[in-house]
């Protein structure tokens, strides 16, 4: 299997490579060649499985040559041996035909986990083999970067720095990422908002002698590996409710379209699924960009949802890709619009968007009465990310289909947005129980590319 850059203008790679590297030197994003295909036959076989079995099924034609298969199995069962519920992704349901697909049981508790729990597993082993050390940089509106702390912390071979927006996360978020002891890791609260933070990381990515100098690594969700990881959970879920030989849709919360990205990937595998739905907060891009084909950056406004509260949307770039034909100069040009405020998607282009994507919004208000009426009459406690995609889908939702909604988060991790539209403080699950007794370890940066350098520089390898 075999990786290429949405640009047209990077090294091809294997899925080793493209992995530890991260973003493509053409500031591309690396997806595969071509997309494996499983028949009814071998989606029906999936019915009754584990969620490891099924993550081996799926996701072992794209990995390629690298692992054998005892070895990857062996992986992912170490990835996911953390998680607090031994379905690893339960479905219950909502209301009829409405079911919400809980990603929230893993050791941060929000769906990033399920990516980054695999990936710390994938690149030490990948790093030991060759003898080789990196250093991690993530940029992150709260859930990457605890996710990535947890997974990478304590490792060897990796040095993880991570850079989120002062004052921006959650307390629960902030402590998940400060906490840790281990001094491999290194939390950095920027002066900013995250897409500063994603800015000044794609600043690195495009510093070679920099980025050469410290072996930079990177595990945003523009990682082809954590959008691989996300796929397994489309398929497991579709077949509880009869994949196959049913159909179904799925909305998610979506801010980097990562998540949203690994259902299309799932659905050009042959998974039978009917819609899938982008459900943003106040920060539309995306939802704007599917209704009148202008993709156009406004400030971001910071919301309960937090980490959704983006403007450009990094993944959006793979689904252009595709819709453009694969055709990398033209994403090349997109690109470079973008930088000067925005672009107009080629009418061919928004029809193959809005051919495998719909979209809706919810507001503040509107989350909040989500939440209050998720409590009350459905017998959930949603997070903010979670609600946005539940009001999304209810309004979507057609009578035959099922819906999946995503349930992006633990609603403990946002316990401020829980408690005043419910009147209940989510307790944290037992084992985590401390989190607010631990002590914090953070430095405060600017937003300055010269200082940030020199601080990672200085980090590398203690
Ligand atoms: C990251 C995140 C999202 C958005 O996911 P994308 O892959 O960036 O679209 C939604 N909800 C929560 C809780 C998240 O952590």
């Amino acid at each position: 299997m075999r990786y290429i850059s949405t640009r047209g203008q990077a090294p091809i790679l294997s899925f080793e490579d493209a992995m530890l590297s991260g973003l493509a030197r053409d500031g591309g994003l690396y997806v595969p060649e071509t997309i494996p295909q499983m028949t009814a036959a071998d989606i029906r076989a999936l019915q009754g499985q584990s969620y490891e079995e099924t993550a081996f099924r799926v996701m072992r034609p794209f990995v390629g040559e690298s692992l054998t298969d005892d070895v990857f199995a062996d992986l992912i069962a170490k990835a996911y041996s953390g998680f607090g519920h031994v379905a690893r992704a339960p479905l219950v349901q909502l209301a009829p035909n409405h079911f919400l697909l809980e990603l929230f049981h893993g050791p941060t508790l929000a769906f990033k986990d399920f990516a980054m729990q695999l990936i710390g597993q994938l690149f030490q082993e990948a790093l030991d083999r060759r003898g080789e050390r990196v250093t991690i940089v993530g940029a992150t509106s709260g859930d990457t970067g605890s996710a990535a702390i947890e997974a990478f912390r304590g490792l060897e071979a990796v040095n993880v720095v991570i850079l989120f927006p002062d004052g921006r996360v959650s307390e629960v978020q902030r402590r998940q990422m400060t906490t840790p002891v281990e001094n491999n890791v290194h939390a950095l609260a920027l002066d900013g908002d995250f897409d500063d933070c994603q800015a000044r990381l794609k600043d690195m990515f495009n510093d070679f002698a920099f980025r050469d100098s410290v072996r930079l690594a990177g595990v945003n969700s523009i990682n082809w590996a954590r959008v691989l990881a996300q796929v397994v959970y489309y398929f497991s879920s579709a077949v509880s409710l009869g994949a196959p030989d049913r159909k179904v849709s799925f909305t998610v919360p979506t801010g980097n379209f990562g998540d949203v990205f690994a259902g299309y990937i799932a659905k050009r595998m042959g998974l039978p699924i009917d819609r899938l739905v982008v459900a943003t907060n106040h920060n539309d891009i995306l939802h704007r960009c599917l209704s009148t084909g202008r993709y156009d950056t406004n400030n971001v406004s910071p919301t309960i949802s937090p980490s959704m509260d983006i403007q450009v949307s990094s993944n959006f770039e793979r689904a252009l890709f595709d819709a453009y034909g694969r055709d990398g100069p033209a994403v090349s040009r997109l690109m470079n619009e973008l930088a000067n405020g925005g672009f107009a998607v080629s009418q061919d282009a928004l029809q193959a968007l809005r051919g495998d994507f719909d979209s809706g919004r919810a507001g503040e208000d509107e989350t909040r009465a989500m939440i209050t009426h998720a409590n009350t009459k459905m017998g959930e406690l949603l997070c903010p990310h979670s609600a946005v995609g539940v009001h999304v889908a209810t309004m979507q939702q057609d009578a035959e289909t099922p819906m999946i909604t995503l349930a992006t988060a633990h609603p403990a991790k946002f316990p401020a947005a829980v408690k005043s539209a419910t009147g209940i403080h989510p307790p944290l699950p037992q084992r985590m129980s401390d989190l607010y007794e631990r002590s914090e370890r953070v430095t405060k940066v600017p937003n300055d590319l010269a200082t940030l350098q020199a601080l990672i520089k200085e980090h590398q390898f203690k």
